[in-house]
């Protein structure tokens, strides 16, 4: 029997609410697979920002280091600022633990009303792999003459040699494994610095791995590709902000933003990784019990398949297919009236 030792945190809102169905699914197949976690849950969130003044605690990173994962379910809350979550708990943990490739794969599955006309169930499997440490998102720049017509602000993107590089060697390999396709992401026409050194470098990386096929397309005609042609896309690699506006774009034309999961790899494990829905707290719908699980269900599968467990994960995602295909057992965000509970439930029986 192998043990993993997971970090949970729960986070805001519906967090509390997906998380316990993660958990039991991730039980259900360790029992067949032969593997058990342990649990340590963690209260770091916006409710302990407005209680203490920190989303976690000094040593936090000290905390997680020797966990093998961390399941992370949403953090946020109305009236704390956005920026408060993301720089006090997401990216001290993205950074600190060198998660530098976010993994979110997109699926539409049969049952699932998506918005796409083109989308037939199948056709629509891609992932898109986005910067996690550097790019547009630092802390470089400044406002100058504040209250001055001369008012203005500054905001300097980050690109290295070494952190573009390394997620596009990720983007290349998992491109290698799955259908041989790779599409950058790229604004070169606008942005005259950062990517065309991007696109440098996308070449250069392209040029040892003769056997994906790849190109690229500006951020703007691709989020419209997004919608008007998704099935074309296998793997799509994009820096840290333009990777965070086409996950979202492609989790919500999947039918549900309550579906889509994202894994924040370190992919050389010097690290744990941590695997978190793409949705937020969504603080309308807390604590009624009707959250959408499989977000936060598919993001424990991408756990378990980091930590050496692919059949387990490929039956979760098995499970999740037969649940939306084979029932009519779902969410209200997916158009059924199933609480939490009875969708889990559903698909515990189906696994
Ligand atoms: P945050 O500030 O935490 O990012 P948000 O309101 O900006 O929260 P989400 O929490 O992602 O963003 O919510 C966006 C919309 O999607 C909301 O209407 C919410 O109810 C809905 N939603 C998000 N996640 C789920 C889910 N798991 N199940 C059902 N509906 C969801
Ligand atoms: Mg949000």
């Amino acid at each position: 029997m192998t043990h993993h030792h997971i970090a949970l945190i729960p986070g805001d809102g519906i967090g509390a609410e997906v998380l316990p169905p993660a958990q039991r699914v991730v039980d259900a197949v360790g029992a067949r697979h032969g593997f058990a976690c342990t649990y340590t849950t963690y209260d770091w969130s916006c409710e302990r920002y407005a209680r203490e003044g920190a989303m976690m605690p000094e040593d936090g990173l000290d905390l997680l280091r020797d966990k093998d994962a961390i399941l992370l379910g949403a953090v946020g809350y109305p009236g704390v600022p956005d920026h408060v979550s993301l720089w006090g708990l997401l990216i001290p943990i993205r950074r600190g633990f060198r998660q530098y490739v976010n993994v979110r794969p997109i699926r539409v599955f049969e049952g699932v009303d998506s918005p796409l006309r083109t989308a037939a169930p199948g056709d629509v499997d891609f992932v898109v792999v986005r910067e996690n440490v550097e790019g547009e998102y630092s802390e470089i720049g400044g406002r100058l003459n504040r209250g001055f017509a001369e008012e203005m602000a500054v905001q300097e993107a980050v690109f290295t040699r070494a952190g573009v590089t390394r997620v596009l060697d990720y983007a290349f390999d998992l491109a290698a494994r799955r259908g041989g396709r790779l599409t950058s992401a790229t604004k070169s026409n606008g942005i005259v610095h950062t990517m065309p050194f991007w696109d440098e470098l996308v070449a250069e990386r392209g040029a040892d791995h003769p056997r994906v096929v790849w190109d690229q397309e500006h951020i703007d005609a691709l989020a419209a590709k997004f919608v008007l042609d998704p099935a074309r896309f296998d793997v799509v690699v994009a820096s840290n902000l333009f990777g965070d506006i086409l996950s979202d774009l492609a989790a919500a034309v999947a039918g549900s933003i309550g579906i889509a999961p994202a894994a924040n790899l370190n992919p050389e494990r010097e690290f744990p990784s941590m695997f978190e829905p793409v949705h937020g707290s969504a603080p309308d719908i807390a604590g009624r019990g009707i959250a959408n699980p499989l977000g936060a269900i598919w993001s424990a599968a991408m756990m378990l398949d980091h930590l050496g467990h692919r059949a387990a994960a490929d039956e979760i995602t098995a499970a999740m297919a037969a649940v939306l295909a084979k029932t009519d057992v779902r969410t209200p965000d997916l158009g059924g009236d199933s609480t939490t509970t009875e969708f889990t439930e559903k698909l515990l029986e189906l696994l």
